[in-house]
């Protein structure tokens, strides 16, 4: 049984359709980050799972109960914003507590749950500060402890990261990441960041004008993406010609292969062709305009006068004799071994 089911929820708020038949079902113990860009909706569809907003129409199920009429304090579950939402005039671990005591949970129980989740967020320097007297990341350590320390059913994170600098942000993830983890508890997360979604979650929902265009594990994501929106979304992707060919493959980059669905012969399509994936070799009809050193690899920009602007990210040590104005040729890599098509309105 899924831990959380939302099945064709509608939302507008006057002419703006916030969400347009979202479903989606998460499995217990499940992290699944909605990801999509401003606007399509995450926050809306975060908001009515809370219990925060009332949809159009559809269903909200937890744990195999219709909670569609359930106040948000009836549901039951952890939130985390990103402006931490602590109270001012609480320390830390009495911030922590104020969910417990709602809870009419006894002293002692207060106390020793308390005490557990300074430990696990690693407040141990902070417990007595205010609000104020707390970096951002410090806060938000308290925020989620505050969320997890009443063990809500379902976790919800509503941006979480998002007013951290990158470093905090990162180690921030993972802690949010191993303590999901550790106490198994369904977690929503919403980010605008793909790295941050990739790098956590058990599934990524791709999102777009109100809608989920694919819910997949982060791998899948990346290297079957379902549609146009989601291969230019999640990473970087050269659109290339693929025409089909007799047998069902498809010749992309000079390449006959497998696509992700079968050719016909003539058939002019579009492939999804990731930097990666793409060989760069010296002497050929194309000329490279641009060469970024990102460290491990180089980004090598090319112009083709048959497949237009091609980026290919090459291994550095490999890079060395690659420049600006250099003659080359560009081609698809010899291991990779089909083409995800995704067709022409890319
Ligand atoms: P962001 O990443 O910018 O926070 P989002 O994906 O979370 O975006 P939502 O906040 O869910 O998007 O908003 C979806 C759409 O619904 C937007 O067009 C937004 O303007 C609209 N919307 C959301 N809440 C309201 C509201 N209370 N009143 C009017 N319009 C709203």
């Amino acid at each position: 049984m899924a831990a959380v089911e939302m099945t064709g929820i509608e939302k507008s708020f006057g002419p703006s359709v916030a969400l347009a038949d979202f479903s989606v079902s998460i499995g217990s113990g499940e992290l699944v980050c909605l990801l999509g860009p401003s606007g399509c909706g995450k926050t809306t569809a975060l908001r009515i799972l809370a219990g925060f907003e009332r949809p159009d129409r559809g269903t909200v199920v937890v744990g195999g109960k219709d909670v569609s009429d359930d106040p948000p304090e009836r549901r039951r579950f952890g939130m985390v914003f990103q402006d931490y939402s602590l109270f001012p005039n609480l320390t830390a671990r009495q911030n922590i507590e104020f969910g417990l005591k709602v809870q009419k949970r006894p002293a002692t129980e207060r106390a020793e749950v308390v005490e557990r989740m300074v430990a696990v967020t690693a407040l141990d320097a902070h417990a007595d500060k205010y609000p104020h007297q707390m970096s951002g990341g410090q806060k938000q350590r308290v925020a989620l402890a505050r969320a997890i320390a009443t063990s809500p059913r379902v976790l919800l994170l509503d941006e979480p990261l998002s007013a951290l600098d990158a470093k905090v942000r990162e180690t921030l993830r993972d802690e949010i990441r191993r303590l999901q983890q550790e106490i198994g508890v369904t977690t929503v997360f919403v980010t605008h960041d793909q790295h941050e979604a990739l790098a956590v979650a058990d599934r990524v929902g791709v999102m777009s004008n109100g809608r989920l265009e694919q819910l997949a594990p982060p791998r899948e994501l990346y290297l079957n993406p379902a549609n146009a929106f989601v291969a230019g979304f999640i990473g970087t992707v050269n659109r290339v010609d693929a025409v089909g060919q007799s047998d069902g493959r498809w010749r992309v980059l000079g390449r006959v292969l497998a696509g992700s669905r079968p050719g016909h012969e003539g058939v002019e399509e579009v492939a999804a062709v990731r930097p990666e994936q793409v060989a760069v070799d010296p002497d050929g009809p194309a000329t490279v305009v641009g060469v970024s050193f990102l460290g491990p690899i180089t980004r090598v920009t090319v112009d083709d006068p048959q497949v237009g602007q091609v980026l290919a990210d090459v291994i550095s040590a490999d890079a060395a004799d690659l420049r600006p104005g250099g003659a080359v040729r560009v081609r698809l890599r010899d291991d990779v071994e089909h083409v995800v098509l995704i067709g022409r309105s890319a």
